[in-house]
This record gives structure tokens, C-alpha cells and sequence, in this order.
């Protein structure tokens, strides 16, 4: 009996409570992944106490310190004590609040995750207290506690992230990637809070200092000074629910996704659905491989919208989604429809384009008949071959001779886009500038020697860049130089180009700077080759060896020439085809 009595005494509970710290380190891996998550997270905390002013400092892209600062009404040295306890919040007082929270913050989770992960210091002061106080938390600790002089507000820095979770630690991407997120969490806080003046100092550098405007303003200080063209106002009104903001004119639509941004009752929100509505109201205007620029605001009943189904607060539900579909769709519609803005896409040659074109070819009078006649409903490339066949330019003269011209193994040149060549049995159509593209591609792939392909310009260009595009210049630089690009910076936030790569023409020396940046954006690659290559193949697209419409003989062989001299002839660096063989068997399919 007594043995059975001792035994039962030892036996322990194997179920714990887990210790406040770990607990703590839990949940802050869900609200706290990267130091741009911190940055959301100060920012937001400022805004929600009025803050006027916010200042972000970052250096070592957040990994060793964030200090944000505001004049914002700060707080009392009790809540100091309490702020970065876990579910301690000043904005949540009873559960119904959850459906109609207007401030950003409600959990009372992100001091106190980060309080877990990071050394945490905040500074406070209300405007009734004559002084401030401070404090320092680590691992959940406190590590100090005293006075401090500081004006009305709030100063909050967070050093050493993750020191006690290498794993994390480790898991954080490059400088260039981490500060891009952060670049990415301010430019959002900036655009859905224009009355509020913000600071973003990196590395000591003022990369931006944006006053109290409206959005429009804003839009231009944060993005560039051409986007006050590049966009129109939306504006739209049904049933209390509000729909406002900025959308690109298709024409400017580019191939990344960073600047797309959707505020649900000014909160910034990932929705696909919605995304899905907009680019749906683009449909036809746009190149399917490119995105509208957009800053769209949805205002409605906080108690029709669901916010809370993620910590992060990214993603959202509507009560009615189809409604909130359709109305955004139609007033982004109404907007492209009311500024009545032409379509623009460019197409890439198919055999299907060749056989419409050529079926509509009228060989009587060796023109076009008209553009209902043909098939294609889109813009540019078109626009160009009409204008150049309605003209009775050369390439007609060519049309009327060319089974001649065939005959005699020469090359024939086809509404100034193809090349036809007779090769053995076969017949050859080459796409000349999917061509060009391969042999530019090859021609720099591998470097040239320090300027010797340049060419110098006679004027230097000057390009002026936004504090966030200048960022990526400086990763970029060496890349651009080693095309042949004669570039060097110049002032704050610009670089001047002196000269371009020899032997290349239709060098737009703006265009083909910015879309090297936007081409680093759309990557967002760590790997130096990869990001190389992404430069190399956008700049393969935009020159050109040859740049005239109509080619000469000469021309069409020389690129012919270099295509065959090329590793790989068959297909551009994107994976296009440069050109088909019709063998007899498929041109008599044809009759
Ligand atoms: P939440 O924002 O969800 O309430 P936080 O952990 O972010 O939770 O902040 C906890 C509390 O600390 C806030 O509710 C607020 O009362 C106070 N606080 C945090 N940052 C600031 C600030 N910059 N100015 C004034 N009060 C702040
Ligand atoms: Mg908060």
C-alpha cells in the first residue's frame, strides 16, 4: 500500500504552461518577419496617436536599428509600462469594437512581440506630464527604467532584431531586399496618411521628406514628377460606399507589380479578387504581362468589411464581394472611358498574325484594303504597318516582285515587321526584330572592356531619379557600364550618361535607364548574373543594330548572318521564336 502511495506522489503533470518569453517569441513570428513588419507596425502606432510628424531612421536596412519618432500624444509613465505587455492595448475597450475599429492598431500585439524578439527602447511623453520616461526591454524584460527629457510624443528604437533567434536572423535577405520592404511599408503609411509630414532617413541619408499634401502631391513627391500625367482621378459613389484615388493611363502600365495599392478604409490591403477587378477594366487596353499603376481607396461601413481574419491585417472579406467587384470595376472603366484614352499593345509576331495579314492583302492592288479588313484589333505595331503600307512606300514596289525575288534566293522584307528567305526547300520567315534581340543579347553578354564599344554622346544626358530608383542605380551601376554605357552619377539623385554602347541604335537613354531599374524591381533578385541578364535582355529589346523600317538587302543579310553566327539562332533570350521554316508540304496546305 505504501509503495503504491509513493508512487502515485511521484508522478508529475507533463502539461506546462510555457514561460511568458516563449510564449511571447511565438506569437511575434506571425506579426514580426522582417524589419519592414516593425516599421508597419511604429508607423501605424504614430499614426493612430496623431501624430503630425514621423520620423523612420533605419540603418543596416532595420537589422541593427529602427527609430521611429513622433510628436503624436504620446504616453504617461504607467502606460509606458504596460504598452508592451502582451494584449495590452488603449484602442479595443469592449468586444463589439472589434467591428468598427477605425485605428490601425487593436491587438496590443506589436510592442510586445516586439519586445520579444528585439532590444526595445521607448521614450515618451504626453503633453500634461512636464517629463518624459524610458524604457528598455529585452527578451521580454525589462533592463532599465528612468526619466527622460524629451518634447511631447513618442521615440520608439528597435536594435539587434532577432538577436535571440539566429534562425531568423539568417532567414533575412539582403540589405537591398530588406530596405526595399521597408521602402515599400513607408510609401504605403505615406500615401494613405497625406496630411501627416514623413521622414525616411537611411544610413543617415534623407531619402525622403514629404510635407502635408493632398495625394495627388503626394503620388508625384513619392513616385516622380511625370506621374502627374501618367494618372487620372478616380471617383466613384454607391450606396455608402466611397471609391477614390489615382489609376495609370494604360499606356504607362509597366511590367512589375510595385505600384499597385489598395486601401480598405485606409488600411493597406492585398485583395486578388479586387486586383482581379481592375486589371479586368484594363482588358484589351493593356498587354497581358503588364500592370496599371493604381492608389485606389475603398471607404465603406467598417462593420460591412472583415478585417481581422489575418494578424498581419493584409487581407480582408466583404460582406458583399460581388458588389465591391463590380463597382470597382466599372468606376475604374468609367475613368479609362471618360479620358478617353486610345489602347496600346504591342503584339508579337504569331503565324496566326501572318496568316490574317497575309490573307488580307489585297494582291490586285497590292494595299491593304482597309484596317476593318484585317483581323487585328490592336494598337501600335499596327498603326505603324498601316502607315507604312498606305504611304506606297518600298514595300509595296518589293510586294509586287517578290515571288521573283524569291526565286533569286533573295530576301524579302513583309510589312517592315518579317523577313522572308529561301533556304534549300524551305522557306524561312524571320521576325527581324525578335532577331536583333538574340544578336545584341550575345553581342554584350559578355561584357565589353572599359568603354571601348562606346560611343560618345555629344550632349550629356541627365537623369534624375527618385530616392528609392537612385537606391537601386547604385546596385546596378557597374552592370550598366559593363554594356558600354559611358554613366557616372551626378548630384544627389541623378546620373549623367556620356556616352552609349557603339554599333546600337534608338538608344533612349531615359527609357532605357528606368526600365533597367524597374526591370532590378521586377526581379527582386539577390543573384548578381540573374539581375545581369534581366538588364541585358531588357536592353536587347529597346536597340537596335538596324534601325530603319525598310531594309536593304545588305541589312536583311547582315542580321540573317549574325542570327546563324549565334549560340542559339532559333529563339530570343525570352524564349521567343526568331523565325519559321514553311517546308512545301505546309505552303501547299495553304491552297
Ligand atoms: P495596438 O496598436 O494594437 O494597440 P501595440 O502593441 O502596437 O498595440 O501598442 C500598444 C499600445 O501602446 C497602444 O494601444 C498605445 O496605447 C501605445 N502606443 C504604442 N505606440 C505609441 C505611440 N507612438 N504613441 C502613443 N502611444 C503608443
Ligand atoms: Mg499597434
Amino acid at each position: 500500500m505504501v509503495s503504491v502511495q509513493k508512487f502515485h506522489k511521484k508522478e508529475m503533470s507533463k502539461i506546462k504552461l510555457l514561460p511568458k518569453a516563449v510564449a511571447n517569441q511565438i506569437a511575434a513570428g506571425e506579426v514580426i518577419q522582417r524589419p519592414a513588419s516593425i516599421v508597419k507596425e511604429l508607423i501605424e502606432n504614430s499614426i493612430d496617436a496623431n501624430a503630425k510628424n514621423i520620423k523612420l531612421i533605419v540603418k543596416d536596412a532595420g537589422k541593427e536599428s529602427i527609430t521611429v519618432i513622433d510628436d503624436g500624444m504620446g504616453m504617461n509613465k504607467e502606460d509606458i509600462k504596460k504598452c508592451f505587455l502582451r494584449h495590452s492595448t488603449s484602442k479595443l475597450k469592449v468586444a463589439e469594437d472589434l467591428y468598427k475599429i477605425k485605428t490601425m492598431g487593436f491587438r496590443g500585439e506589436a510592442l510586445s512581440s516586439i519586445s520579444s524578439v528585439a532590444e526595445l527602447r521607448i521614450k515618451s511623453k504626453t503633453k500634461t506630464c512636464k517629463i518624459g520616461n524610458e524604457i528598455v526591454i529585452k527578451d521580454s524584460k525589462v533592463l532599465e527604467e528612468k526619466k527622460s527629457e524629451i518634447q511631447s510624443g513618442t521615440i520608439i528604437n528597435v536594435k539587434n532584431l532577432f538577436f535571440n533567434i539566429p534562425a531568423r536572423r539568417n532567414f533575412l535577405k539582403s540589405n537591398n531586399v530588406e530596405l526595399r520592404h521597408i521602402f515599400d511599408e513607408f510609401i504605403r503609411c505615406a500615401l494613405s496618411n497625406n496630411k501627416v509630414n514623413f521622414i525616411l532617413v537611411n544610413e543617415e541619408i534623407e531619402v525622403f521628406n514629404l510635407k502635408e499634401s493632398n495625394l495627388k502631391k503626394r503620388i508625384i513627391e513619392i513616385f516622380k514628377k511625370d506621374y502627374e500625367k501618367k494618372v487620372i482621378e478616380c471617383k466613384e459613389e454607391f450606396d455608402g460606399i466611397n471609391i477614390t484615388g489615382y489609376i495609370g493611363k494604360p499606356e504607362n502600365s509597366k511590367k512589375t507589380r510595385g505600384e499597385q495599392f489598395l486601401f480598405v478604409n485606409n488600411r493597406f490591403v492585398k485583395s486578388t479578387y479586387i486586383g482581379h477587378a481592375i486589371y479586368k477594366s484594363y482588358e484589351g487596353l493593356i498587354d497581358e504581362k503588364k500592370y496599371p499603376f493604381y492608389i485606389i481607396f475603398i471607404n465603406l461601413d467598417t462593420s460591412k468589411v472583415d478585417i481581422n481574419i489575418h494578424p498581419t491585417k493584409t487581407e480582408i472579406k466583404f460582406e458583399d464581394e460581388k458588389l465591391i467587384y463590380s463597382l470597382v470595376n466599372s468606376s475604374v472603366r468609367k475613368t479609362i472611358d471618360k479620358y478617353n484614352i486610345s489602347p496600346s499593345i504591342n503584339f508579337d509576331a504569331d503565324v496566326n498574325f501572318l496568316k490574317e495579314a497575309v490573307s488580307n492583302y489585297d494582291t490586285n492592288k497590292g494595299k491593304i484594303k482597309n484596317s476593318n479588313d484585317i483581323n487585328i484589333k490592336r494598337g501600335n505595331d499596327w498603326d505603324e504597318i498601316f502607315e507604312s503600307v498606305k504611304s506606297e512606300n518600298k514595300t509595296s514596289n518589293l510586294f509586287s516582285d517578290n515571288e521573283e525575288s524569291i526565286l533569286d534566293n533573295k530576301p524579302v522584307q513583309f510589312l517592315n515587321k518579317f523577313i522572308f528567305k529561301q533556304l534549300g526547300e524551305k522557306l524561312l520567315v524571320f521576325n527581324h526584330r525578335n532577331c536583333q534581340q538574340r544578336i545584341i543579347f550575345e553581342k554584350f553578354e559578355k561584357g565589353v572592356n572599359k568603354f571601348s564599344h562606346t560611343q560618345q554622346n555629344l550632349f550629356p544626358q541627365y537623369i534624375d531619379l527618385n530616392k528609392s530608383d537612385f537606391e537601386i542605380m547604385k546596385i546596378i551601376f557597374e552592370d550598366i557600364r559593363s554594356i558600354g554605357f559611358d554613366i557616372d552619377y551626378f548630384g544627389k539623385n541623378s546620373v549623367v550618361i556620356n556616352g552609349t554602347p557603339a554599333g546600337i541604335n534608338d538608344v533612349n537613354e531615359k527609357d532605357l535607364i528606368e526600365g533597367f531599374i524597374e526591370e532590378v524591381k521586377n526581379n527582386n533578385t539577390d543573384i548578381e548574373n540573374e539581375r545581369r541578364i534581366s538588364i541585358l535582355k531588357f536592353f536587347s529589346k529597346k536597340v537596335r543594330i538596324i534601325s530603319s523600317k525598310v531594309l536593304s538587302e545588305e541589312e536583311m543579310n547582315l542580321i540573317i548572318d549574325k542570327l546563324f553566327a549565334c549560340k542559339n539562332p532559333k529563339f530570343t533570350p525570352d524564349g521567343k521564336q526568331n523565325y519559321i521554316e514553311l517546308g512545301i508540304e505546309k505552303v501547299e496546305n495553304l491552297f
